[in-house]
């Protein structure tokens, strides 16, 4: 069964990386661990089995990871939030502030549709800009929001509440403060 102490004791906090002041949550481990990735794994299958859930959209690249095991155990369809330029055919994008600059993600504009109740996935909840903007891409296609969900949730930086505040509910397994 899950155990939070077990799979906190598996992910590597990094100092100073990638650039100084930063105390960086690396999930890498996790996929090292059979029984750490079953228990992250079952928690998010257990949570979202029979739910009304239709898609899960997941975010470029450890939400990949994640949201490929919870496609197939939820036996759902998965589509993906990539970075742009790197999703062939007709596209959307939506740019978002980061702290120095600005990135943009990007879905295929065929990926969702109206009607569709979409659970969006990442690694980590940092400032929340990239579910945000995965979020704007989402209603953009006519697709609701049902729940955005991360193994990790860094409340400090209020990117969770702030996507709450927008009205999208968010689950989190961890939270490092
Ligand atoms: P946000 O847009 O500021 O919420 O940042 C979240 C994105 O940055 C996610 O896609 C994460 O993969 C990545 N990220 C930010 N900080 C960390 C970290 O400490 N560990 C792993 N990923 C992180």
């Amino acid at each position: 069964s899950y155990d939070e102490f077990y799979v906190k004791s598996v992910i590597r906090s990094l100092p100073d990386w990638p650039e100084p002041g930063v105390l960086f949550r690396d999930i890498t481990p996790i996929f090292k661990d059979p029984r750490a990735l079953r228990m992250v794994a079952d928690a998010f299958i257990h949570r979202y089995v029979d739910t009304g859930i239709t898609h899960i959209a997941c975010i470029d690249a450890r939400g990949f990871l994640f949201g490929s095991i919870l496609a197939h155990q939820l036996n759902l369809p998965l589509v993906l939030v990539r970075k742009k330029g790197k999703l062939p055919g007709d596209t959307i994008h939506q740019e978002y502030k980061l702290e120095y600059g600005s990135a943009a993600v990007e879905m295929q504009s065929d990926s969702v549709g109206a009607g569709d109740r979409v659970l969006l996935f990442d690694d980590l909840i940092a400032t929340g800009g990239t579910i945000l903007a995965a979020c704007t891409l989402i209603k953009k296609l006519g697709a609701e929001v049902v729940e955005a969900a991360a193994l990790i949730d860094l409340p400090d930086l209020k990117g969770s509440a702030l996507i709450q505040e927008a009205g999208v509910p968010v689950y989190t397994l961890l939270a490092y403060e």
